[in-house]
């Protein structure tokens, strides 16, 4: 097998820090009976960022769904070609998804195979589903569907969610009764949409809403959707409703939406990631703009560090989620936000496929820096995280190259100490500088004069939401679920003892508590 320096090809951890996103869901009824294929292609484009491997699109006409699963970015249509898609996914109800993996292989046909929607069909039952998140107890549920379905191929969790919905199905339940269950016996995120045989369109999340889904609709009262983020609302024109709450069950109809709690006592713990990284600034979740938590970001690192600032000339951010903090940062500290690191738009390898001694290279030839305005400069350098460290390093080496006299490093994200095991690919202990060294340590390691984290207090408030409301596992080691929890405390212990892991937590059976 074709190897990495320590990981398998399939096996493919974050690219430097820049990290891979799970999926992007959007859906959307119309009910007036008019095509929906737009409404999801925008959505999609909207939120590629979310997963760049493969997309698809899934419509329901006439009792058939109809799907066109490819890899890459969502592409560009050509006029010519409008039409052709239109007929190749005709409906009035659909759903589409943007991936990238956190579970399977990323060999080609696996991607391929894992590609959402999805579907699972049995004595006449049919259902496909869009999902983002990730699952835990994946060995349990590969083996509960592999009872019923001997056949099942496991390729990536959207699988096993969309076999759980058919199995529940199965024991004579009806699909609200199907979902429920799915909530209390799936361990994990998840936020999906779906269609049944017949035309039955719903979108739900986990008893704790660790991934975003809000819901929204069009000016004319006439389409709903569901949609990761609300920049996809928006790129369509329509108004957001509300975020779906954990544990709920949402279906559109001619009225509006009707919400259904069907888990609760579920403690909510969103994604704190979400803000700090994923989502696109423009996107809201609960009424605030991401953009405008980075910049309290900004304005929170500077009041955290005041000696550091002292001794600083100018901002430099890492393009792009770098920006909206170094603005906060220029604002509160007075100091000049020198826009002397651009990004090459085009440069955009598919760097997991490299050999790991190439990633350093990559990550240098997409960032450029304007040389003359950082010599003899003392500079802040406003970075979103610290995953590996790689790209960190390679930014402080380019700035130190170009005749930087000092260099600080201001994350806005705290350090990130354990694995994420709710769908970012940062899903082991290893990969991760934080989990081994302190910021001083990482200082050293990658260069830099001082690295500051922005605090976990700082963090949360700029979000807007209570502590309890989030989740921060990553950075405290306080898992929502509780086979996350057992396998991150098990697998901390072996990485502290010297244990090598070889592969994404929630995949290795070794990972598992012994029952
Ligand atoms: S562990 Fe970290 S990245 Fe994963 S869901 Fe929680 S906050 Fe987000």
């Amino acid at each position: 097998m074709l190897k990495t320096d320590k990981y398998p090809l399939y096996y493919c951890p974050a690219m430097g820090d820049q990290l891979k996103i799970a999926c992007g869901v959007f859906a959307a009824i119309n009910f007036d009976n008019q095509p929906v294929f737009s409404h999801i292609y925008w959505g999609l484009r909207a939120q590629n960022h979310r997963g760049h491997q493969s997309h698809g699109f899934l419509t329901y006409h006439d009792g058939k769904f109809h799907v066109h699963r490819s890899l890459d970015l969502v592409p560009k249509i050509k006029t010519s070609a409008i039409q052709e898609w239109f007929g190749r996914l005709p409906g009035n109800i659909g759903i589409g998804n943007v991936r990238y993996t956190t579970s399977g292989k990323s060999d080609e046909k696996s991607l391929i195979r894992g590609t959402q929607p999805v579907t699972a069909s049995k004595n006449g039952l049919k259902i496909a589903t869009s999902f983002n998140g990730n699952v835990v107890n994946t060995f349990q549920l590969r083996k509960e569907i592999g009872n019923v379905f001997p056949n099942f191929s496991y390729e990536c969790d959207a699988d096993l969610i969309c076999y759980k919905l058919m199995i529940e199905q199965l024991k004579n339940k009806d699909l609200t009764s199907a979902i429920k269950t799915c909530m209390q016996e799936v361990d994990g995120a998840f936020s999906v949409a779906g269609i049944t045989q017949d035309g039955d369109f719903f979108a739900f999340k986990d008893p704790h809403g660790i991934r975003p889904l809000c819901a929204g609709h069009s000016p004319d009262h006439l389409t709903y959707a569901f949609s990761s983020e609300t920049a996809s609302l928006d790129i369509n024109g329509f108004q957001r409703d509300f975020e779906l709450e954990p544990g709920e069950l949402v279906r559109a109809s001619r009225n509006g939406f009707e919400r259904q709690k069907l888990v609760s006592g579920g403690k909510k713990a969103f994604c704190a990631f979400e803000f700090a990284y994923f989502a696109r600034p423009d996107s809201r979740f609960d009424d605030k703009y991401v953009y405008e938590a980075r910049e309290e970001f900004g304005r929170n690192l500077v009041r955290e560090n005041p000696d550091v600032v002292k001794n600083a000339d100018i901002i430099l951010s890492v393009p792009e989620t770098g920006d909206d903090s170094a603005l906060g940062v220029h604002e509160a500290s007075g100091l000049r936000w020198e826009r002397a690191s651009r990004r090459h738009r085009y440069v955009t390898e598919r760097a997991f496929l490299l050999l790991s001694k190439e990633r350093s290279s990559t990550i240098d030839r997409k960032i450029n820096i304007l040389g003359s305005k950082v010599n003899g400069k003392r500079i802040i350098v406003t970075e979103d995280s610290i995953v590996r460290g790689d790209t960190t390093k390679v930014i402080v080496q380019k700035l130190r190259r170009m005749g930087a006299k000092k260099v600080y490093v201001f994350s806005t994200f705290p350090r990130i100490t354990g694995p994420c095991l709710y769908g970012i690919d940062m899903a082991t202990y290893g990969q991760l500088i934080g989990s081994k060294h302190e910021p001083d340590e990482i200082a050293n390691i990658i260069g830099a004069d001082a690295v500051c984290y922005q605090s976990l207090e700082g963090l949360v408030r700029a979000t807007g939401f209570k502590q309890d409301q989030l989740c921060t596992a990553c950075i405290t080691g306080k898992y929502p679920t509780p086979l996350a929890q057992k396998i991150a405390d098990e697998m901390k212990k072996k990485f502290l003892e010297g244990y090598e892991e070889t592969g994404r937590l929630y995949e290795m059976e070794e990972a598992l508590p012994k029952a």
